[in-house]
């Protein structure tokens, strides 16, 4: 899976006319970069990332969630994962 800085989509490439550069098969740009793929559930997503957004997501509302249920912040919410994921190491 790679993603097209262009077309800011994720694609599977197609080779260009001179049969050596993978190109982007909508814009034909050969401005795309190998996609990651999310460490939880597997989506695509850009190479710099370790999670997609969905998870991401997801784990901001938990987050959300437990600081409205302990009536804290957000932040010390966090702060909370950290320290129980800290300890199970
Ligand atoms: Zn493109
Ligand atoms: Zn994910």
């Amino acid at each position: 899976m790679y993603y097209c800085n262009k077309c800011e989509e994720y694609i599977t490439p197609k080779l260009a006319d001179d049969m050596c550069t993978d190109v982007c098969p909508y814009c034909g740009t050969d401005d795309i970069e190998r996609a990651g793929s999310c460490l939880v559930c597997g989506n695509p997503i850009r190479s710099h990332q370790d999670y997609c957004e969905e998870c991401t997501e997801l784990a901001g509302r938990y987050i959300l969630e437990l600081g409205i249920e302990l009536h804290i912040t957000t932040e010390k919410a966090r702060e909370l994962l950290l320290a129980v994921m800290e300890k199970e190491d």
